[in-house]
C-alpha cells in the first residue's frame, strides 16, 4: 500500500472533550465544522455523542444536514451562518437550530420557519458575525420573547490571556445579555481555558477536542505515518528534488515518501520540517513535491519504513510553526488520500 496512513485516536478525542467539559462550569459542547477538522465529522461527531455531547456546532446548513445523517434525531446542530436565503429547507428537514446573524436573518427565519429553533450571534468586537450593540437592542425583545435556544458571541483573542480584547469582549458581551432569560454561550477553546467568568451556560470547544493548541493539555489526536517508497544514496555535493533546493553538505541516506502538498502537507513547510523514524528525527530536504517528501535518513543506521510526521513526537502545532501557520489549517488541510484509520 502506497497511501500514507492517518490514525484517529477517538479515546483520545473523547478524553480531551471531558477534561473541557471538567474545567466548564455549564453544559460542553463540540465544534465539528470544517468536517470535523479534517478528521471526519460521522465518526467525530458519533463517537462525542455517546461521550454525552447534546450540542453540535457546523459552519453551513450542509454541514449540519451531513452531521445529522450520522448522530441521528435529538442532540441540537447549530449553524454560526445562520439562516442563509436556501438554507430553509435543510434547517427544516434536517432539524438544524441557525445562529441568526442579522435582522435580515431573523426576519427570513421567522416568516420561513415559524416555531422552528433558532439561537442569536452578537458581535461583541471581532467584527466578523453577529448582529451589533445597537441592531441587538432593536430586535432584543422580540427575539427573546421567542425564547431563543442560545445567545452566543466569540471571542477574537482567546489564545492570548493576557489580551485585552478578551475583558473588552467579555463586558460587551455581558452589557448585551445581561438580565436576559437566555441561556448564554462565549467560549471556544481559548475561552474555556480563560476561565468560568467566560463559560456562562455553553462552551463550545472545537481545536482542543482534535489535540491543538490553545488546550496545551490535549492529548494528540491524529497520527500520521508516510510509507517509504526509496531510499537512496546521495554524494556529497549533489541535490535533491526541484529546483535543487538541497544540496548534500556530506555522503547521504535519502528516503521518499509517499505523502506532499496534495495531501495538505503544506509547501511552505519543506525547509523547517522534520519526519521521525522512530524516535530518530529525519530532516526534510528539499521541496515538498505534489504526491512527494524527501527526507535524510542517514542517521538512522538501516532504512526505515516508514517515517512520521504528527505523532507522539511531534505535535500539530510543531507541524504548523514549520509551515507558518496553525494547527487549525494543517488539521483542516489532511488530505483525501489517506488511509484513515480509526483508533477507539
Ligand atoms: C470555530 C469556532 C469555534 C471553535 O473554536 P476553537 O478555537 O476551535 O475551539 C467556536 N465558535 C465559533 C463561532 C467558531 O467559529
Amino acid at each position: 500500500m502506497t497511501s500514507a496512513t492517518l490514525s484517529i485516536d477517538l479515546g483520545a478525542l473523547v478524553r480531551n472533550w471531558q477534561t473541557l467539559d471538567a474545567m466548564s462550569s455549564g453544559e460542553t459542547g463540540a465544534v465539528v465544522k470544517a468536517n470535523g477538522y479534517g478528521l471526519g465529522a460521522p465518526v467525530v461527531g458519533r463517537a462525542l455523542l455517546r461521550a454525552g455531547v447534546r450540542s453540535f456546532f457546523v459552519a453551513t446548513a450542509d454541514e449540519g444536514n451531513t452531521l445529522r445523517g450520522a448522530i441521528g434525531q435529538g442532540p441540537a446542530i447549530y449553524v454560526f451562518s445562520g439562516h442563509m436565503a436556501g438554507d430553509t429547507a435543510a434547517m427544516r428537514e434536517a432539524a438544524l437550530t441557525p445562529l441568526l446573524n442579522s435582522v435580515d436573518q431573523m426576519l427570513r427565519h421567522v416568516e420561513a420557519l415559524p416555531g422552528h429553533p433558532f439561537g442569536i450571534q452578537l458581535d461583541s468586537g471581532m467584527n466578523r458575525l453577529g448582529m451589533e450593540p445597537a441592531e441587538w437592542s432593536a430586535v432584543r425583545d422580540i427575539a427573546v420573547a421567542q425564547g431563543p435556544a442560545l445567545v452566543m458571541s466569540h471571542l477574537a483573542c482567546a489564545d492570548e490571556p493576557k489580551h485585552p480584547m478578551n475583558a473588552h469582549q467579555l463586558a460587551e458581551f455581558r452589557a448585551m445579555t445581561d438580565g436576559l432569560d437566555v441561556p448564554r454561550s462565549l467560549a471556544a477553546t481559548g475561552g474555556t481555558i480563560l476561565g468560568p467568568e467566560y463559560h456562562f451556560d455553553m462552551t463550545r470547544p472545537g481545536i482542543g477536542l482534535y489535540g491543538g493548541l490553545p488546550f496545551v493539555d490535549a492529548e494528540p489526536v491524529v497520527t500520521l505515518d508516510l510509507p517509504v517508497i526509496q531510499v537512496r544514496d546521495v554524494a556529497q555535493g549533489e541535490t535533491v528534488g526541484y529546483g535543487n533546493a538541497w544540496t548534500a553538505p556530506r555522503d547521504a541516506r535519502i528516503a521518499t515518501v509517499s505523502g506532499g502538498y496534495a495531501d495538505g502537507l503544506i509547501r511552505a513547510m519543506g525547509p523547517k520540517a522534520t519526519l521521525y523514524a522512530g524516535e530518530v528525527p529525519c530532516p526534510v530536504v528539499g521541496r515538498v513535491s505534489m504526491d512527494l517528501i524527501t527526507a535524510d535518513v542517514t542517521d538512522v543506521g538501516h532504512d526505515p519504513n516508514d517515517l512520521q510526521l504528527m505523532g507522539q513526537h511531534q505535535s500539530v502545532d510543531t507541524v504548523a510553526d514549520a509551515a507558518g501557520t496553525i494547527g487549525y489549517e494543517i488539521l483542516t488541510s489532511l488530505g483525501l488520500r489517506y488511509h484513515r484509520a480509526l483508533v477507539q
